[in-house]
């Protein structure tokens, strides 16, 4: 049996565990080692160019140097690149380093400068592009229009799906289609391999925040990206290079995290529909945003996703000002950005993940996010039922200038 018709909780189990036999032990080993002993000058020379060049250490050759290779990050790379259907995966410091390293490995180290970027995107990424930072000039546009500002010297597309924080699918398959040679790059991270392998409908990367649910505990900040393995050399090139590197610690506690992967996702995705449930109903909700509430038009969720997961949005009757009562409110939720742990959040997007962003493509003020937890359901729901009460009372304040889609972050670095 391949792993390939492995059950994906299995293979979340299972996954990058090869040879721990032969080392005769059981749970993930930890090498913190930052140096390497080398066998000899030619055969350590030979390793060392063989990783600073993207490849892998060569047989007998050494390590040589944590920068460039740590078998514990190497393990999970293997077993995150099994969920995902890919040959490899290369892990980084933060979502934002993988992301670094998927532009300047696509425009810099290729001389193709441009980049399609499909809008909402997470605002870091979103920030990222606009900054010009790297050396890039980015065409934000809609799904629809990936093919009409395609130019000559476009390296790279980026998209995310389930979009942050508003939830939209977009089809895979579809931009794909439009970028025709231009690899493009998933945001994969409110979906997880789980729900979602975006390799399968022809997406050259997935990349993921593991910050979020891949560690799920909150106590973690990676990267990783899922690739072929000539993709991967060139990441694993701009990582021994620049040094975005995740610790091999962090490594062990995402690996770790990927085995209750499955059965997280689940039951945050249980509650989540439980609380959507309830939230439509409620005179203090003009809108709740999750993927599949309208049913699936076009039918991106049937073919794409194997579930909508488990965040959600919401727009308050009562404007910004109930929505920041509600985030001061609440006692069970955290109010806090960030997502995808074990426990449940809430944050209020225009003026924290998406402040950055320019006003004009920003969420509305009146948005709530809410990352679902695996909390009992109902508690969940009695503690926003009364952030609400409270809400309903509070004195109404006038939005902030940055809630109320003035402001944004700008970088001191002329964008092309
Ligand atoms: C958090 C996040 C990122 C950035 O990841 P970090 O680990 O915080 O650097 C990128 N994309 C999405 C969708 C995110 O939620």
């Amino acid at each position: 049996m391949t792993d390939q018709q492995l059950h994906p909780d299995t293979v979340a189990v299972h996954s990058g565990r090869a040879g721990l036999t032969e080392l005769g032990v059981h749970a993930l080993p930890i090498d913190l080692s930052t140096t390497n002993p080398l066998p000899d000058i030619e055969r350590g020379g030979d390793s060392y160019e063989a990783m600073a060049t993207g490849g892998r250490p060569i047989e007998g050759g050494s390590m040589v140097y944590a920068r460039l290779w740590n078998p514990t990050v190497a393990r999970f790379e293997d077993a995150l690149a099994e969920t995902e259907h890919a040959a490899a995966a290369v892990a980084f410091s933060s979502g934002m380093a993988a992301m670094t390293a998927v532009i300047l490995a696509h425009t810099s180290a290729t001389g193709k400068h441009h980049v399609v970027a499909v809008r909402p995107l997470y605002g870091g990424t979103d920030h990222l592009l606009g900054s010009g930072l790297l050396g890039t000039e980015t065409s934000y546009c809609h799904p629809s229009e990936v093919r009409s500002v395609l130019r000559a010297d476009t390296g790279l597309v980026v998209v995310e799906t389930p979009a942050n924080p508003t939830l939209e699918l977009v089809d895979i398959a579809e931009i794909v289609a439009a970028a025709g040679e231009v690899p493009v790059v998933v945001d994969n991270t409110f979906a997880t391999p789980l729900l979602q392998n975006p390799l399968d409908h022809g997406a050259a990367m997935s990349l993921h925040s593991a910050t979020k649910y891949l560690g799920g505990h909150g106590d973690v900040i990676a990267g990783v990206v899922a690739c072929s393995e000539q993709t991967a050399e060139a990441l694993r090139r701009v990582r021994a290079v620049t040094g975005g590197l995740l610790h091999p610690l962090g490594a062990y506690l995402l690996h770790r995290g990927l085995t209750t992967l499955p059965v997280r996702m689940r039951q945050q995705q249980e509650n989540a529909k439980q609380i959507v449930q309830w939230l439509i109903d409620q005179p203090e909700i003009d809108e709740v945003f999750f993927p599949g509430l309208d049913g699936d038009p076009q039918g991106i969720l049937e073919r794409q996703m194997r579930g909508p997961g488990a965040m959600v949005a919401m727009r308050m009757s009562g404007g910004y000002a109930a929505a920041s009562a509600v985030a001061s409110s609440v006692t069970l939720f955290t109010h806090a950005v960030s997502l995808g742990g074990v426990d449940s959040l809430i944050q209020h997007p225009a003026a924290l993940t998406h402040r950055p962003v320019p006003a004009d493509a920003r969420p509305d003020a009146d948005v709530l996010r809410l990352s679902i937890g695996l909390e009992y359901a109902g508690d969940l729901i009695a503690d926003l039922a009364q952030a609400f009460a409270r809400a309903s009372t509070a004195v109404a304040v006038e939005a902030a200038p940055h809630a109320a889609g003035r402001g944004g972050l700008s970088y001191p670095v002329r964008s092309k």
